[in-house]
Formats: C-alpha cells, sequence, structure tokens
C-alpha cells in the first residue's frame, strides 16, 4: 500500500514526500481510512509507529477538503515537548498546503499564542493546563472544532489532567470527530471514551512489549560502578546519539556534571528546568551538539528524536510500561538500536518484573574485565572515604512523577545540590577560638520563636497567580521587574559624598 491509494491532495502528498513517507505504517493504513470515513477513532499503539502521522495526515486531508477561516482541530498533548514535535509534523506535512497552526502550551509566549488563537489557526495543539489558561484570559470561539485529538490518554491520566481535559471537552461542539491515542487502556480512559466517542473504530497494536529493533541488555552491578560503567560502554560501543535516564532530578544535574567531568559531552532535560532550557537542551542533543543527554522520564514517551542509538536506564524504571516508553526512543520505525539497563541490588524487585516482562528479549551481561578489576580496589578506597562521613537517608521524595514533571510545581530549591558537613576536625587551638566566636555569636542569633515566626512568614507570602506550568521558572525574578527596578535606580540621585554632600543635601530644602 502507498499513500496514494488514500487519494490525498497534492499538496499533501509533496509534504509526505518531502519528509520521506513512502507507504503509511501498520497504524496508519488503519486509522487513515477510518478518519478519512468520519469515524471516531481509538489507537492503541506501540511509540514509534507512526502514531502521529495517524491522525495529523488525516486531519490536514479533511481540513483541505472544506477550508474553513476559523480553527478546526484541537490537539491536546500531555507535554511540551509532545506538543511540539506534533506542531513540528503538522507542518513538515502541511508545509505546501498553507494549514497553519499554533502550539499553546507552558513556558513559551501567552500572548502570542493569545494572538494566533484570535486569528483563527487552522489547529491548536496544546498542553491542557496552558490552554485552560488561556481561555480564563480570551473568549475562545470553540464552536468550529471538528476535530478533536486526546494523544497519550493514558498520560493525561497519570498526570492529572483529565479534570482539564475534561472542562476542555465541555466547550466543544457535541457534533465533531473525536481521537484517542493511548499506549495503555486503563479503565478510565475507556470510560472516558464511552462519554466522549461515538461508536469508535478501535485500532489496537500489541503495546506494552518493546519493539524487536530494540537489543536489551542488562549489568547487575554496585551503584558506585555505574558511572564507569557508562564512560566505558560509551567509550566502546558504535552510537550516534544516546539518552540516559536517571529517576529523580537532582541525580539528572549530577549525572550531567559527573559525564561532563569525564569528558562526555552531555546535557540534560528534566521538569524543573524552564522551557527555552528545555528546548535548548532538546534542540543541543537533536542537532548532536550534544550528544548524550541524561533525563528524567519527561523524555521517555512520545518524544520522536532520529537516530538515536543507545538508551540507558542508569536507574532502573519503576514501572514495567516506563521501561518500555524508555527503551521506545530508540529502535524507532525501521531502526534498530540497543538499552541497557544498569541494575543495582536495591534495583532487584523492579528488574524482575521487567524481566517478567521481556523474557528472553533482554540479556544479561558480565561487567567488562576492566571494572572487574577496579571493583576490590575502589570498594577499600569507598570504605574508608564513606566511614567519616554520615551516611544520608534515602530521599524517596525526590523521584519525579509524571505530575511533578508536567506540571512543575516542585519547588526547585529542593533540586539543589545539598552540601555535606565537613567532618570535624581534630581540636586545635583555633577550633578552641572558633568556639568562643560561636558562643558569643549565637547570642546575636534569633530566638526559637523569632525563627518560627520568620518561617511562618514566608510562608504567607503570596504565591503568583501565573499557571502552575509557568510558575517552574518561579525563581527566576522577570525581566520586566529587573528592568524595572534597575530603572527606578538609575533614575534617583547618586548621594553626593562628604561636606559638599552635606551643603548638597540641604540645598533643595533652602531652595524651598
Ligand atoms: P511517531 O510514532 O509518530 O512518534 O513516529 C515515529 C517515527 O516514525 C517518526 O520519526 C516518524 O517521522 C516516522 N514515521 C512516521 N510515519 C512514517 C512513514 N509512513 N514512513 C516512514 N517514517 C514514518
Amino acid at each position: 500500500m502507498t499513500f496514494n491509494d488514500f487519494d490525498l491532495h497534492n499538496e499533501l502528498q509533496s509534504g509526505l514526500r518531502d519528509i520521506g513517507y513512502k507507504e503509511p505504517t501498520p497504524i496508519q493504513e488503519e486509522s487513515i481510512p477510518a478518519i478519512l470515513n468520519q469515524k471516531d477513532v481509538i489507537g492503541a499503539a506501540q511509540t514509534g509507529t507512526g502514531k502521529t502521522g495517524a491522525f495529523v495526515i488525516p486531519i490536514i486531508e479533511q481540513i483541505l477538503k472544506d477550508p474553513s477561516e476559523h480553527t478546526q482541530a484541537l490537539i491536546l498533548s500531555p507535554t511540551r515537548e509532545l506538543a511540539q514535535q506534533i506542531d513540528e509534523q503538522i507542518f513538515a506535512l502541511g508545509y505546501h498546503t498553507g494549514i497553519s497552526s499554533a502550539n499553546v502550551i507552558g513556558g513559551a509566549d501567552f500572548s502570542k499564542q493569545a494572538q494566533a488563537i484570535r486569528a483563527g489557526v487552522d489547529i491548536i495543539v496544546a498542553t491542557p493546563g496552558r490552554l485552560i489558561d488561556q481561555t480564563k484570559v480570551l473568549d475562545i470561539d470553540f464552536s468550529h472544532i471538528k476535530y478533536l485529538v486526546l494523544d497519550e490518554a493514558d498520560r493525561m491520566l497519570d498526570m492529572g489532567f483529565l479534570p482539564d481535559v475534561t472542562k476542555i471537552i465541555d466547550k466543544l461542539p457535541k457534533e465533531r470527530q473525536t481521537l484517542l491515542f493511548s499506549a495503555t487502556m486503563p479503565a478510565q480512559i475507556k470510560n472516558l471514551a464511552k462519554k466522549i466517542m461515538k461508536q469508535p473504530v478501535k485500532i489496537e497494536f500489541e503495546v506494552s512489549t518493546p519493539a524487536e529493533s530494540v537489543e536489551q541488555h542488562a549489568y547487575q552491578l554496585h551503584p558506585n560502578k555505574k558511572v564507569d560503567l557508562v564512560v566505558h560502554l560509551l567509550e566502546t560501543l558504535e552510537w550516534e546519539s544516546c539518552i540516559i535516564f536517571s529517576a529523580t532530578k537532582r541525580g539528572t544535574d549530577k549525572l550531567e556534571r559527573t559525564l561532563n567531568k569525564r569528558g562526555i559531552n552531555a546535557g540534560s532535560i528534566h521538569g524543573d528546568r524552564d522551557q527555552d532550557e528545555r528546548n535548548k537542551a532538546l534542540n543541543a542533543f537533536k542537532n548532536k551538539t550534544t550528544p548524550v543527554i541524561v533525563a528524567t522520564d519527561v523524555l521517555a514517551r512520545g518524544i520522536d528524536i532520529a537516530n538515536v542509538s543507545v538508551i540507558i536506564n542508569f536507574d532502573v524504571p519503576r514501572a514495567v510500561d516506563d521501561y518500555i516508553h524508555r527503551i521506545g526512543r530508540t529502535g524507532r520505525y525501521d531502526k534498530s538500536g540497543i538499552a541497557i539497563t544498569l541494575v543495582s541490588r536495591n534495583d532487584g524487585k523492579y528488574f524482575h518484573d521487567i524481566r517478567a516482562k521481556v523474557k528472553d528479549q533482554l540479556k544479561e551481561k558480565d561487567l567488562p574485565d576492566a571494572l572487574k578489576r577496579g571493583d576490590s580496589k575502589k570498594k577499600s578506597s569507598r570504605r574508608k572515604h564513606t566511614s567519616s562521613k554520615p551516611k544520608s537517608k534515602k530521599k524517596h521524595q525526590n523521584t519525579e512523577t509524571d505530575k511533578q514533571q508536567s506540571k512543575d510545581t516542585s519547588a526547585s530549591s529542593s533540586q539543589k545540590p545539598r552540601r555535606r558537613r565537613k567532618p570535624a576536625s581534630p581540636q586545635s587551638k583555633g577550633q578552641k577560638k572558633q568556639e568562643k566566636k560561636a558562643k558569643r555569636d549565637s547570642a546575636k542569633k534569633p530566638k526559637p520563636d523569632q525563627k518560627k515566626k520568620a518561617r511562618e512568614n514566608k510562608r504567607k507570602e503570596p504565591v503568583s497567580s501565573q499557571s502552575k506550568e509557568q510558575s517552574s521558572a518561579g525563581n527566576v525574578i522577570p525581566a520586566e521587574r529587573i528592568k524595572k527596578a534597575t530603572k527606578r535606580n538609575q533614575n534617583s540621585p547618586k548621594p553626593a559624598k562628604g561636606i559638599w554632600g552635606l551643603v548638597k543635601s540641604f540645598l533643595p530644602k533652602i531652595g524651598k
């Protein structure tokens, strides 16, 4: 079968040729005719199967058949990156068609998005939170929407977006075509589908199993050996680009720093970064300026980056589905790839579940000799090292959940690497002096109840009214405010010094 069989507009065919799609992928083969036949569609397909094209191609075709000056299609996506990616596909496929689209996502220019919405672009690709925010400011006319797409519906559910999605759907015309794509079909998604869809055609491809094209390896090792193994793998494997998944935002930052120190050009991405930083990191990775990216699961789903040759699970994912999604970043449609999981003793249970799912698709590997040799040496020095420092408690709360990533709500202060206290040094004269000084200082320190008050006041500080997504950049003082503040300072007269200053300070009063 070729795309010619769908009898698509020539302009759209040109777009398909431009981006090198010769024949439809299996999911496209089934969903394109169904959507062109005005059917609602539930698509359950593995990532990397061409699912974006499966809905973008027929939507563009339908709009070409019946153009309008109003927005006709609304595509909702759980993450900003996925929304951007969908928008990019619309741009590429629709390049010769004149079809317009806007990306309405958090962290990007609010007023530009508002302009695009007002102008009535053909297709809006949005994250639910930002679209809801826009509806608070704009009187958006949804009455001409004919196509609604819920992409990665299960993920939207995981992220707690369902109430926002439902609010948006309530504003749409009842007479519309609804397309829902989801890797898994939990009961809540099935219920939602029942409520909002009309006799949907179900297109199911085996989900939750990794693509055959991904070679899967695992290494059992001590956590302290993980960085060495990563460096070794990157030095010995043949690869173009590599994603390393870490469980926490803090872990992501730390690993990026460590790898760079070890001479590996790596960037990083996680939900605490503002959108600009996320875009920069992703673009640098896509154009291979930084061929390695360390990421949390924010990069695990839906993101399409060509030629990712290696996936490394620095931490074993906590759910089998996350494993499937992570390794699905490689071996994308018609390509092959390798996924390597580093398993330490604490990961045993999670690894067991993954193993049970993928069975002998996953091969356990022996540590390379170079790392085995270093084992005993490093262990003894490590023991010495740790004995002088207090053991830190495990911090499960740092594990980044999908919800945290998407809404970017977690306080960035929690991401700051904490410094360990220096171990106590032997008693010395200097130290005794310092102790005396500390005693004197402590007299000046606020008393406990003063401290408590200060903490309470801090808590009472007003929270920004901006959207949840915008608040991710909450630590950054808006440029406008900086500008205003600095302007004010520049305008205020500089105090003159010395006697002349004293005289000058009285002059205006004398003048009056
Ligand atoms: P998706 O599942 O939409 O993220 O797509 C995965 C990858 O397959 C992307 O790199 C697409 O550009 C590519 N792709 C989608 N459809 C086709 C097609 N018909 N022919 C070749 N590549 C495709």
